[in-house]
């Protein structure tokens, strides 16, 4: 277990360039990006009279899913879907013409909701779920969130238009997460149509299909006229066989979060597609940053259930909060255990937000400079007049002490703009503007990158505080 310096004087309000003087002190020379370990930050907390209080990050950070399950209790489990493929391939009515396949829909009423994902039965009997946000971004960004919930890739590609630029993104995200793929060659009403060119292109991006010798399937369909969905069903339940999708239905829940949105009258309302176990309305669970206590659970069809197991999408009511889709779904004991996670990971993540925000701020700059890893306070002067600005660098170059100098990154007449803030952003710089304003989107971009502007219309106050700013840098004992 590690902190960084930064992290540690964040956790405690203290300065950075604090915490690094208290470390000298213990003979530890560290910069405010390294890292120590979490004896030494304890020694750290207690020097600056804070209570130490160690949080079990490694389960609270890192996900806090159970021991994996013995294989006597792992049942077989439905597949999961996702379509991905280049835009106007026909995605979205893949998935309606697939929605519409559902034999299911006669009894218990189809699925009318959209909850991003549903689970469709085919006439063998199986089930399938798919995945309702069509594209690879959403993919990718659930992948960027640990989340792997796809077992399946459909990669749909238009038999009248071929391999284009997403498709290959397409392949190169399915392979990267390892999930297998299944080419849906789309439009084949089209005549127009070339499946055989599609699966030529294909082999050009190592899609291998069996007809050629792979082991990857080919189906022909068309999401207008229906042909070929059963077939595109089938090839999925083919594909499942050989992965032996298994879950332990009967354990506490573990999920993830598809989707999630505020509703009138509903409140915080998210879809959650359970991984394993099953979730039961009265469970107080945590959704990424939020938790909650169970209110009601509804499907795909718009009906209240009491529970959902492994790989059927439910709506979650009951929530405090919003989390966000690819945030872990996970079923805790109490509400006190809840309450403690979900106040833990918004704590880190108002760490990580102030830490970015606070990036480049004159702040930053000391505690930089304090730590020994800069020498300078760089600096972006804008001003009126001429005659001004050149008063201004006579001035301010005349501020230099042997340790801290000021650098005029760049000074010219007009109002503070975009390039300003970039060129102050990239050396975590001031900017100053002596009677001119900031533009609205530099204003806005300072306020996104956490850069400070500052305002003078006096040329003595504007020396006087980077003087202070200079002095202030100036760490007395090192
Ligand atoms: P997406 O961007 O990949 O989601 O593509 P869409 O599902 O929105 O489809 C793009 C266009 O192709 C729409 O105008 C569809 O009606 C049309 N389309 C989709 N599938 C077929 C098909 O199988 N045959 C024909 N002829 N048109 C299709």
């Amino acid at each position: 277990e590690t902190i960084t310096v930064q992290e540690l004087a964040n956790r405690m309000a203290e300065r950075a360039g604090d915490v690094v003087k208290s470390l000298m002190k213990m003979g530890m020379m560290a910069t405010i990006n390294q890292t120590i370990d979490a004896d030494t930050a304890e020694l750290v907390v207690q020097e600056f009279g804070h209570r130490v209080r160690r949080v079990a990050e490694s389960d609270v950070e890192l996900g806090m899913r159970g021991e994996a399950d013995d294989t006597a209790d792992l049942l077989p489990r439905s597949p999961v879907v996702t379509v991905m493929g280049h835009v106007d391939h026909g995605k979205t009515s893949l998935l309606d013409a697939i929605r519409n396949a559902d034999v299911a829909a006669g009894e218990a009423g189809g699925i009318t909701q959209h909850i991003g994902a549903y689970q469709i039965q085919i006439p063998s009997g199986d089930k399938i779920t798919f995945i309702d946000t069509p594209g690879h971004e959403a993919f990718t960004e659930m992948r960027a969130r640990g989340a792997n919930v796809t077992d399946i890739v459909i990669l749909v590609v238009a038999a009248d238009d071929g391999i284009m630029a997403q498709t290959v993104e397409a392949i190169r995200h399915a392979k990267a997460a390892n999930v297998p793929v299944i080419v849906a060659c789309n439009k084949i009403d089209k005549p127009d149509a070339d499946p055989a060119r599609v699966r030529q292109e294909l082999l050009q991006h190592d899609i291998v299909v069996e007809e050629m010798g792979g082991d990857v399937q080919v189906v022909d369909v068309s999401a207008k006229t229906k042909q070929g969905i059963d077939t595109l069903l089938e090839a999925i339940m083919l594909q499942a066989e050989v992965l032996e999708l298994k879950a332990n239905p009967n354990r506490s829940a573990e999920g993830v979060v598809i989707e999630a949105k505020v509703e009138r009258g509903r409140g915080s309302v998210a879809t959650v597609l359970v991984q394993r176990g099953t979730v039961k309305v009265g469970d107080v669970f945590v959704a990424g940053a939020e938790w909650g206590r169970v209110r009601a659970l509804v499907d795909d069809r718009g009906a209240q259930v009491d529970s959902a197991g492994p790989t059927v999408p439910v709506e979650v009511l009951g929530l405090q909060g919003t989390p966000t889709a690819g945030d872990e779904f996970v079923v805790v004991e109490n509400e006190g255990r809840a309450r403690e996670i979900a106040d833990y990971r918004q704590r880190v993540i108002r760490e990580k937000q102030a830490t970015a925000g606070a990036r480049g701020t004159v702040e930053q700059m000391l505690s930089a400079i304090q730590a020994g890893s800069a020498s300078e306070l760089p600096l972006v002067i804008k001003t009126d007049v001429h005659g001004s600005y050149e008063a201004i660098k006579a001035t301010v170059e005349k501020l230099e002490t042997t340790v801290v100098k000021p650098r005029i990154l760049h000074g010219a007449v007009g109002a503070i703009s975009e390039s300003d803030i970039s060129l102050a952003k990239a050396s975590n710089g001031l900017i100053i503007g002596f009677n001119v304003r900031a533009n609205p989107q530099a204003r806005e971009m300072a306020r996104r990158e956490g850069l400070e502007i500052r305002y003078y219309s006096i040329i003595y106050d504007l020396i006087d505080d980077i003087k202070a700013l200079l002095t202030g840098m100036l760490a007395p004992e090192i």
